[in-house]
């Protein structure tokens, strides 16, 4: 990213500010990374995001121990030949011990696992020497096979053990806001916490227009703690109208960011008891298994892992068989078909116009009732700028008290693109003043003259060393200026300074007071 590209991300940055500003929504700045057991637990460990797409690391300074470990693994071993296998078993021992005592003194990471690791390689150890000693005698394959496993299981727990702790860099931020939210004991704000974050996110993806691996998102969650006894039946008002607050401010964002083409999409998802989503899951499973021959491999296979990310599937060989599936819509519970029926009342109440499309789907538990999705011109298929929803049980689920949450995030990366294609993109901010002087005896002035035109707001270059006057005209044309002040010698003894305006080619004098108000008369 680079200038005058910067300047629309700036401006995109800061009108999400404004906007969500003037809903209340404080600004939160999340880690780039986190543990990834958080991103695990409030992502979901299914999800492609965090089973395939996240940079994970192990956080330790221990290369020593690292290397000393890749060479263990590499080692192949045959069960005829004792001395390369006691040769291996001092060795793995040596690093055993290493690791106990590092982890005794707390250097690495004293877990269960670690301590499960270094019982497994002992045990199996024990295994190869065994099935080493029989074979020598025997000659037989399975004292062979069970010596290979064996050293298969030393490998194993030695890859297992963790030197550190496992960090990632951050997928997304809600699982970071949410970790925030019961570090800081915000249930004891006032209700609700709003916030909103922007920043860098990563995943690994295969690049393309509209989907990189480190982008940018724009966000906003509403939380708030659900106090012990409360009747969850009476605060579905309440919960449509933040619902649908939320949504309005994101649709404000963007009319006033000038994006084009925009389309809500919103969809229930219903809750996960089994007389809501889970007695609907059923039911879409079954009319799946029916039409099983005619689906893809991906959604076979998601008919047993996934069933509702079937209805996302963009194969065009699918689309009517998805159509003719049952739709969540006719089987949510009252409670969620009165939610549901509540924030399209208050979307309407506030002007947002919206599209009902049953397929758009969340495929996690806790993930409830609304979900939405825009989109926006300009994009192709990578289309979708915001996808957001109802997250009551994130919360509780990583630790914290009971707390409903609804929230959103903003591809900025491809607002980006979709406000270039329709031309609104920044041009390059030119100079306005480029400082032409000559003569060691003006430079004083020509210092004098850029910090007073700099502290009236004015875009100045001051070249550092001297210019014949022909050379600074051409420069000064070439970054895009407007003025030109031309300050030679004879300029500052008479006090009349020469302004040039570029356009036109037309020159005055001014004397200095003169010359800022000049300016500042232009500016206006
Ligand atoms: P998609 O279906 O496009 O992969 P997603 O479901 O992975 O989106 P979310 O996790 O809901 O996306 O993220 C919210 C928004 O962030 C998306 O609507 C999109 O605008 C943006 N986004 C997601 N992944 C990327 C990426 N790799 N590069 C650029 N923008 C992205
Ligand atoms: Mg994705």
């Amino acid at each position: 990213m680079l200038p005058p590209e910067t300047e629309l991300w700036n401006r995109v940055e800061q009108t999400a500010r404004e906007v969500f500003g003037s809903f209340g929504f404080g600004e939160i700045r999340l880690p780039i990374f986190e543990p990834t057991e958080l991103f695990a637990r409030a992502v979901g460990s299914e999800t492609d995001i965090v089973s395939k797409e996240m940079y994970s690391f192990e956080d330790h300074g221990w290369i020593e121990l690292e290397q000393y470990r890749a060479a263990l693994i590499v080692k192949s071993m045959s069960p005829g030949l004792p001395s390369e296998f006691t040769q291996f078993e001092r060795s793995v021992l040596a690093y055993v011990d290493i690791l106990s005592k590092r982890m005794s003194a707390g250097d690495v990471p004293k877990t269960p696992e670690n301590e499960k690791a270094l019982v497994q390689v002992r045990r199996c150890l024990d295994d190869m020497n065994r099935a080493g000693a029989s074979f020598v005698g025997t000659q037989s394959a399975s004292d062979e096979i069970s010596f290979e496993n064996s050293l298969k299981g030393v490998k194993q727990a030695l890859l297992f053990f963790r030197l550190g702790d496992v960090l990632s860099l951050r997928p997304e931020a809600t699982a970071s806001v949410c970790r925030a939210y019961i570090e800081h004991g915000m249930h004891a704000l006032a209700h609700p916490v709003k916030l909103y974050y922007t920043g860098p996110m990563f995943r690994r993806e295969r690049p393309q227009k509209g989907r990189y691996r480190q982008f940018y998102q724009i966000g906003a969650e509403v939380l708030e703690s659900v106090p012990p006894n409360t009747d969850a039946t009476k605060t579905i008002g309440k919960d449509a109208a933040v619902d649908a607050e939320v949504i309005e401010m994101v649709m404000a964002y963007f009319a006033r960011v000038g994006l084009e083409g925009v389309q809500l999409d919103i969809n229930s998802i219903g809750h996960s008891a089994p007389e809501c989503r889970r007695g609907y899951v059923e039911k879409l499973k079954a009319a799946l298994e029916k039409v099983k021959d005619k689906l893809g491999a991906d959604s076979q296979r998601r008919i047993e892992t996934n069933p509702l990310r079937v209805l996302d599937s963009k194969l065009e060989s699918e689309q009517a068989i998805i159509e003719k599936l049952p739709r969540i819509g006719d089987h949510l519970c009252a409670d969620c078909a009165k939610h549901y029926a509540e924030v399209k009342r208050q979307l309407e109440l506030r002007g947002v116009a919206y599209r009902e499309n049953w397929r758009l789907v969340r495929g996690l538990d806790y993930y409830m009732r609304t979900t939405f999705e825009i989109t926006a011109r300009g994009l192709g298929s990578q289309n979708a700028v915001c996808g957001g929803g109802r997250y009551d049980g994130l919360v509780e689920l990583l630790g914290g008290p009971p707390t409903q949450g609804i929230g959103f995030a903003i591809g900025e990366d491809r607002v980006i693109l979709s406000l270039q294609e329709a031309g609104k993109g920044n041009r390059a901010q030119g100079l306005d003043v480029y400082i032409a002087w000559m003569g060691e005896k003006t430079l004083a002035a020509a210092i004098r003259a850029a910090r007073k035109l700099r502290d009236a707001g004015f875009r100045v270059e001051l070249p550092p060393v001297e210019q014949k006057f022909g050379k600074a005209l051409g420069q000064a044309d070439k970054l895009g200026a407007r003025y030109a002040l031309i300050l030679g010698e004879d300029e500052v003894a008479s006090g009349q300074w020469t302004l040039k305006t570029l356009a036109d080619g037309t020159q005055g004098k001014h004397s200095e007071a003169g010359l800022m108000e000049f300016l500042r008369k232009q500016k206006s």
